[in-house]
């Protein structure tokens, strides 16, 4: 099994002001995929310009402070549901097109979070999909929490790959991004950044401008989710997918094309 993720930086146009689709890359990737072979594949992709400026301008996550305040983020809920279902639907479509037979999977309508962690999440139907030979596409969504004071909050796909890593054990998590891997810090301010080949704590990046903030934690919230994946003993790759037959290279068993998370050998 490979569990692998298209960045919301990939597939959509990341800093567009109104949702927008990155049709060359989504295209072009999703036409690698269909041209590699592959015994069961999970993809889960990013919500990018369709999630975050809706999850931003409605505070989902953050505390409620009156029943005003509920409403809006209900409101900005619905909104930002919708919104990352539409791409979820280009998403699928493409894949179909080329050949990937694609299955929607939709985060707010099975899995529920405690303190923005995962609670519940029932994978039965995820794996009988996966008997079948679908190919289901789960993505970052909003979804309610447990606790009394947040009730909803944004789920980043980087949290589902790090909950499915750990219970559905595959052998390969790629994750597609827009930089060639994880560097010493981010190389889209900071020129001397350093392309790293194996991550295996956070130590390991710069202190300075590492931090990407977006709703769902940048590239340090992608790192902590992979590390805690890592611990466990389920490799992953951080790697360019806006880069030409990266994903297909991948798809076809070869590593090292971008930065490899793994646990840290004890001497
Ligand atoms: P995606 O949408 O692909 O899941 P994000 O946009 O959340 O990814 O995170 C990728 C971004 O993180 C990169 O575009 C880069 O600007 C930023 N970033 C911050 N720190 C680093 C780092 N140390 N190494 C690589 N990228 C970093």
């Amino acid at each position: 099994m490979i569990i692998l993720k298209l960045g919301g930086s990939v597939i959509t146009k990341k800093e567009a002001k109104d949702p927008t689709i990155d049709h060359d890359n989504l295209n072009r990737i999703a036409e690698e995929i269909g041209s590699s072979s592959f015994d069961k594949l999970i993809i889960i992709h990013g919500a990018g310009s369709f999630g975050h400026p809706f999850a931003r301008k409605y505070f989902i996550g953050s505390s409620i402070k009156n029943e005003d305040d509920l409403n809006y983020k209900k409101l900005g809920f619905s909104i930002t549901q919708s919104w990352v279902k539409k791409l979820n639907t280009i998403v699928c479509e493409s894949l179909r097109e080329n050949g990937v037979l694609s299955l929607s999977i939709q985060p707010s309508s099975f899995i529920i979070t405690k303190n923005k962690r995962i609670y519940s999440c029932d994978l039965t139907l995820i794996k009988k999909y996966l008997d079948l030979g679908f190919v289901p596409v789960i993505y970052g969504d909003v979804v309610l929490d447990m606790d009394e004071t947040i009730k909803m909050c944004v789920l980043s796909g980087d949290q589902i790959i790090q909950y499915l890593g750990e219970n559905l054990k595959p052998q390969r998590v790629i994750l597609g991004s827009d930089v060639d891997g994880i560097y010493t810090k981010n190389p889209k301010k900071y020129p001397d950044a350093e392309l790293i080949e194996t991550v295996t704590s956070c130590e390991d990046l710069s202190a300075e401008g590492s931090l990407n903030v977006d709703v769902t934690g940048g590239m340090k919230g992608k790192l902590r989710e992979l590390l805690d994946l890592a611990e466990i003993g389920v490799e992953s790759e951080i790697l360019n997918a806006c880069r030409r037959g990266f994903i297909k290279r991948a798809l076809g068993h070869q590593k090292g094309i971008g930065t490899i998370v793994k646990k840290k050998t004890r001497v």
